[in-house]
């Protein structure tokens, strides 16, 4: 397993599942149990410094700091959307900028989670894409943001879903994403249900089977064509594995028989909106335990792709549907301030009300 440390040798003590910890307190002469301690600390009390940690003995307290950092990321700005959904840009300690959206819906709080420094998958519709990958996120950065923007929610209020769909492919960053996964799931992590965290893949075909290998969280399959040449046209990575390839392996992955594979698919008007497109692709999912979830295109000023309008977008529902294939519109949450599918990377930092001061 990765093990991160900082250019004066202290490791990143976020980054560690509680056995690495367990080792590495034990290597310097600890009893097991304080590692369960700190790790509580961490995850469930959200402390930012080992001196906070008052159930660990004074001569710990003072030890830890020497071999042990613990990181967070700086907040740098949230922008807020008219219909309540909330951008969060934050610093890297590289100084790299990452972004995670929080989007209330009835019940719900979603926080749609950045898995990487921009993105190397370069899907042509996604504005994340153009900036390339600049790095993965480390397990700690990965679990940070929810962990601090919990920290300035109102009291009662709490984040309820999670999906690993922000900026980069969480599957990309395979070993740092599944690391963070399992403080999420942890009984003394964050606690999450299985049921509540999604990640989403462009389709890494291996890694889409030892996902569902190691963990039973949700998965969804970023779509976006009804046929091979489509989709190679607007997702590089079918060239890698083809889209009957992709299908393959949905059909054969060992899903829970209480989930689905949720399919998106981002309608771009002229392109793969058409209810031949439907067709195609009702057939396609035949035998997939499924469910399409219909994107209609965020457009912007960089690219020259346009929204399907909204009776194409259920008219093409309606057909799934009436197919007997689970289908759902996905409503359009944050657009006014690039919160929006594919829009992640590109706040304009001078427009952001500053929350450096709301102690996330
Ligand atoms: S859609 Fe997802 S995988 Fe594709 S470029 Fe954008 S962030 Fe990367």
């Amino acid at each position: 397993m990765p093990r991160f440390t900082e250019p004066d040798g202290r490791i990143d003590i976020k980054s560690l599942s509680l056995d690495e910890l367990t080792t590495e307190l034990v290597a310097l002469g600890s009893e097991k149990f304080r590692a369960l301690q700190i790790w509580k600390w961490l995850w469930q009390k959200a402390a930012r410094t080992f001196e906070e940690m008052t159930n660990i003995s004074r001569e710990w307290r003072d030890k830890l700091p020497a071999h042990f950092v613990i990181r967070e990321l700086t907040p740098v700005g949230v922008l807020t959307s008219t219909d309540g959904t909330r951008k969060f840009l934050w610093h890297t300690a590289d100084g790299q900028q990452i972004e995670s959206v929080l989007i209330p819906d009835d019940d719900r709080l979603t926080l749609c989670v950045s898995t990487q420094v921009g993105c190397a998958m370069a899907c042509s519709f996604c504005l994340t894409g153009d900036l390339g990958l600049k790095r993965h996120l480390r397990p700690a950065e990965i679990v940070n943001q929810p962990l601090q923007i919990s920290r300035i929610l109102p009291a009662g209020q709490r984040i309820t879903n999670v999906v690993m769909m922000g900026m980069g492919e969480p599957l990309h960053n395979y070993d740092n994403l599944v690391a963070a996964l399992r403080v999420y799931l942890h009984e003394h992590g964050l606690g999450m249900s299985h049921r509540r965290i999604t990640v989403s893949t462009v389709g890494l075909v291996p890694a889409m089977k030892r996902l569902t290998d190691d963990l039973p969280v949700n998965l969804a399959v970023s779509l976006n064509a009804s046929t091979e040449e489509q989709r190679r046209a607007v997702m590089p990575i079918t060239k890698k594995y083809s889209m009957a390839e992709l299908l393959e392996a949905c059909r054969d992955l060992p899903i829970h028989h209480h989930k689905r594979i949720t399919f998106e698919y981002v309608m771009m008007a002229g392109f793969n909106d058409s209810l031949e497109d439907a067709a195609r692709l009702s057939k396609l999912l035949r035998g997939i335990r499924s469910k399409v979830n219909l994107i209609p295109y965020n457009e912007n000023p960089q690219r020259d792709i346009q929204r399907p309008a909204a009776e194409v977008a259920r008219a093409f529902q309606h057909y799934l549907v009436t197919r007997g294939v689970q289908c759902s519109i996905r409503s359009t949450r944050g657009k006014d301030i690039s919160a929006a599918c594919g829009q992640l990377g590109k706040a304009d930092l001078a427009s952001v009300a500053i929350f450096a001061e709301s102690g996330a």
